[in-house]
């Protein structure tokens, strides 16, 4: 559509509207709700919205606003004034109006507001006369210098208050409502004389001046500081825009039949199907934000619940609390969803200044989806798109009572959600010794590493004070369910002193923290918690959206009780064990050392002959509680020197069980440092140079499979899983050991194994040459934790030192190690699904990376067709929810 040809402004009001709710990405959030309700003949004060294009078209022309727009503006005021039956800057009958922000999403408080404009001291005389009440005229008046100075002139709001402090202190006054009229004119005298000394111009007098000031300034403030940091943070993109809305004012504070208030239609903390309100006698919308008087409930029951004094509106103004009533019931069935609504009583006549989709805390959105799909007021799926998968978090964990108090101490990265309290211990060996003794403990490092493990299961939270959203602390937390906040660094922690310091406060081992995983915050002290309920609403949710969803939903766990956890969150197989991380019990680190330690394959061989039998028992308990369900079971990855022995005390411990000298031990150990180890002899590299690790593992799996059928007569579904290739000869060679250990399996026990054998994409060359690579595999899985880090050629473990700066300037949008980076590591799955599926049509593909369990990471590989996704246990719920949306998306 060609610029003049555009239709800039939109009308509202009078029974009818230009727009409606269609238009929201047009018209803005508020802007496309009061034009429907003006077509549903609500009443809504006429006004007429900017919309969102003439934001764009305002920022995309250097701040200059596109032609023809004043001439519109002109007729609208014209139509305003005639709806009105006012008009603008006439001293005998004044027209006031407010002029707001409204985006396509909401941006609570993030852009600027003006309230009643058009006031002048001739049409505040009109007001007063008009009103029969001089004090609210200057009152306003007062108010609207303030406000529009403060947004559109620049003039600090604390240059009013100081005035007012000091007229207030010279007569003796304590509140507001003790100054008179004649009190408000000399206040109004002292604002415009404060105003043309602190700006280079007198305060406008002319109504349209200051309806083109306010615009600029709204039209502004949707690029400064705040906004822009909200969306960042809520993923709303800069090239939406603004709409300005120009709203005649009512009036709430025109006396005791007056009134102002806010309501939801529904319970927004706990989704009970009532209403849920405040209102106030002669206020204005701003004072029943501001705190300053206690609002009155909208219910009589809710009073009485509540053991108020104060009159309910049901009660104060039941015929006006009648009409409000029947036009919640209206609104909701209109839009089909829980309503939060701003009205306004004007001497005894009822206006709505808003509505929109009431924001909700997860329990009650899931009741209110629930309830709403049970009454048919909505269909299963759209109830399932209802609600938010990440927010499921908050019901799976226990979680902070948000009534209770709080003594924050340090604010961190939200790693892993939950909330938990303990007493404080800075080691592993801590952990697990005071957990044995009964007590709960908080497990803080600088830093933790898979030697922790014990430790770190033993611990309620864990908090670090480096490391980002992927570091090993943050993985392995969020696998254990444990709320973890990582990357505090405002916290010193001096472990040889068994304490750690935040900004000069103190905290002992042994004292009581509390952390909140959810929002990285660490508090002081044992705050109160709330438990999870998962039955009820929740399990009706989860079947609708399994019944939606095409892609499969694994999880990441090794240990029985984490693989029993995803089990019962409705994990439906093992898409990644890590068997490194069963490596490092105290009771086989010994043996690992021994093992790596050895000079020569005989030396290899004796170690890894100790630590089979415990490899075989992990996997026999592992596939007992995965029943009939896939397991895929990753050989040994990580490199090498993250099981040498750190201290003295390690080395003599391995010299004593293999009866080396210490110091050969050691020579060993430095030979085996590497210097960028993520890049080094990690991953199948390890099985090509020791193949009989590898052999070991698959002698362990296929062992336990077998005993396993034995037992209980369902023989597990294995696949065996080779990491890091990145050339298909390395997957062949390896290929060719595992086959001949399931043959020399067949020949010791009878059966025959039967599994899948297949591969990580995990390495940029894997995703380009995976035609070659599925010549050997019949599955692929992406570990889209390396890929990323091969991709970016950015370090997982120490990216989260500078990762902010990206993110804070634009250059990310989000952490790729959260958010799949679906235009470059996207492209590289996409092309290994292509190549993989041209040499073997039927490849099973998978996610294992931490992206499995992002929602966004999830529609992703939704549309790009693959299998599963598999995610740390607490995540399932929210995969399954997130692929049944992704599902339902697709088909619309
Ligand atoms: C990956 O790289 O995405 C992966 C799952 O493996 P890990 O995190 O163990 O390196
Ligand atoms: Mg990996």
């Amino acid at each position: 559509m060609s610029g003049s040809k555009r239709k800039w402004i939109y009308a509202f009001g009078g029974g009818s509207a230009d727009g409606d709710s269609s238009l929201k990405n047009l018209l803005g959030g508020k802007g496309a709700n009061l034009a429907e309700m003006a077509s549903l003949g609500l009443p809504v004060p006429p006004g007429f919205t900017l919309t969102t294009e003439v934001c764009t078209a305002y920022y995309d022309n250097d701040r200059t606003y596109p032609d023809g727009l004043t001439a519109e503006i002109d007729s609208a005021l014209a139509e305003l004034e005639e709806k009105a039956g006012k008009k603008f800057g006439d001293p005998s009958n004044p027209l006031l109006v407010s002029v707001r922000s409204g985006a396509r999403a909401s941006m609570p408080g993030m852009m600027d507001t003006v309230l009643n404009l058009g006031l002048n001291d001739e049409t505040a005389e009109g007001l007063a006369i008009l009103s029969g009440d001089r004090r609210f005229a200057f009152d306003s008046y007062r108010r609207f210098i303030q406000m529009y100075s403060d947004v559109v002139l620049g003039v600090s709001h604390s240059v009013f208050e100081e005035i007012l402090d000091d007229y207030k202190a010279e007569n003796d006054f304590n509140l507001d409502t003790e100054l008179s009229a004649d009190d408000w004119e000399v206040i109004v005298a002292a604002y415009k004389k404060a105003v043309a000394e602190n700006h280079d111009r007198p305060f406008p007098t002319d109504p349209r001046e200051q309806l083109n000031g306010a615009m600029d300034a709204v039209f502004g403030s949707w690029m400064n500081e705040r906004a822009n940091t909200y969306r960042r943070l809520h993923d709303i993109p800069h090239s939406w825009g603004t709409a300005v809305n120009v709203q005649a004012m009512v009036f709430g504070n025109m006396g005791e039949k007056s009134a102002t208030g806010v309501a939801f239609t529904r319970n927004p903390s706990t989704g009970e199907n009532r209403v849920y309100g405040e209102f106030l006698i002669n206020a204005q919308g701003e004072d029943v934000v501001a705190g300053i008087r206690t609002p009155q409930n909208l219910t009589k029951k809710t009073r009485e619940e509540m053991g108020d004094d104060m009159p309910s509106m049901e009660e104060a103004m039941p015929e006006v609390y009648a009409d409000l009533d029947k036009i919640f019931t209206r609104l909701e069935t209109h839009y089909r969803d829980m309503q939060d609504i701003e009205f306004t009583v004007e001497q005894g006549n009822l206006y709505l200044l808003q509505t929109r989709n009431g924001k909700r805390t997860a329990r009650a959105a899931l009741r209110i989806a629930v309830d709403m799909a049970a009454d048919g007021l909505i269909t299963e799926d759209e109830a399932v798109l209802r609600v938010e998968p990440a927010s499921l978090d908050q019901l799976l964990h226990p979680t902070l009572d948000p009534e209770g108090e709080r003594d924050l101490l340090v604010k961190g990265l939200p790693a892993s959600p939950g909330a938990a309290w303990g007493k404080v211990v800075f080691t592993a060996d801590d952990a697990r010794d005071m957990a044995q003794a009964g007590e709960k403990v908080i497990l803080v490092r600088t830093e933790t590493s898979p030697e922790d493990i014990h430790g770190m299961h033993a611990a309620e939270a864990i908090v670090t004070s480096r490391g980002g959203m992927t570091s090993h602390a943050a993985v392995v937390a969020r696998g254990m369910g444990t709320p973890c906040v990582c990357g505090a660094g405002d916290m010193r922690i001096e472990e040889a002193q068994g304490r750690f310091t935040v900004a000069g406060r103190k905290v002992q081992r042994g004292e009581i923290i509390t952390v909140d995983g959810a929002t990285g915050q660490v508090f002081m002290g044992q705050a109160k918690m709330v438990q999870p309920e998962l039955s009820g609403d929740f399990a009706r949710l989860m079947e609708w959206a399994d019944r939606a969803r095409k892609l499969k939903v694994r999880t990441n766990a090794e240990t029985p009780h984490d693989v029993q956890t995803a089990k019962d969150f409705g994990a439906e197989g093992i898409g990644l064990c890590r068997t490194e991380h069963m490596f490092f019990d105290a009771d086989r680190i010994a043996a690992v050392r021994e093992m790596i330690l050895a000079d020569d394959v005989e030396g290899r061989e004796k170690a890894l002959a100790k630590i089979q039998p415990y490899q075989t028992d992990d996997f026999v308990e592992i596939f007992r509680i995965m029943e009939d369900r896939p397991c895929t079971i990753r050989l040994l990855d990580p490199p090498l020197h993250e099981f040498l022995p750190h201290t003295e005390e390690d080395v003599q411990a391995v010299a004593e069980a293999t009866g080396l000298p210490a110091d050969q031990l050691m020579k060993r150990a430095a030979d085996l440092h590497e210097t960028n180890p993520m890049l080094g002899h990690r991953g199948c590299r390890l099985g090509v140079t020791f193949p009989e690790i590898y052999e070991m593992q698959a002698r362990a799996i296929f062992e336990a499979q077998a005993a396993v059928e034995k037992e209980t007569g369902v023989q597990p579904l294995v696949e065996v899983m080779i990491p890091l290739v990145s050339i298909a000869p390395e997957l062949k060679f390896l290929k060719q050991r595992v086959d001949a250990v399931a043959k020399e399996v067949t020949g010791k026990t009878g059966v025959a194994p039967k599994y899948m054998l297949g591969t990580m994409i995990e390495l940029p060359r894997a995703a380009l040459t995976a035609d070659e690579v599925a010549e050997h595999a019949e599955f692929f899985s992406f570990g889209t934790n390396d890929l990323t880090q091969t991709t970016y050629g950015l370090s997982r473990d120490d990216s989260g030192k500078f990762l902010n700066d990206y993110i804070k300037n634009n250059i990310y949008e989000k952490d790729p190690f959260v958010s799949l980076d679906q235009t470059g590591v996207g492209a590289l799955i996409e092309i290994a699904v292509e190549r993989g599926r041209k040499t073997r049509g039927d490849i099973k593909l998978g996610i294992c990376g931490e992206h499995g369990g992002d929602p966004a990471s999830i529609r992703f590989c939704s549309k790009t067709g693959l299998d599963y996704v598999s995610c740390s246990p607490y995540r399932v719920p929210i995969a399954r929810l997130a692929a049944a949306q992704a599902a339902i998306s697709e088909n619309q």
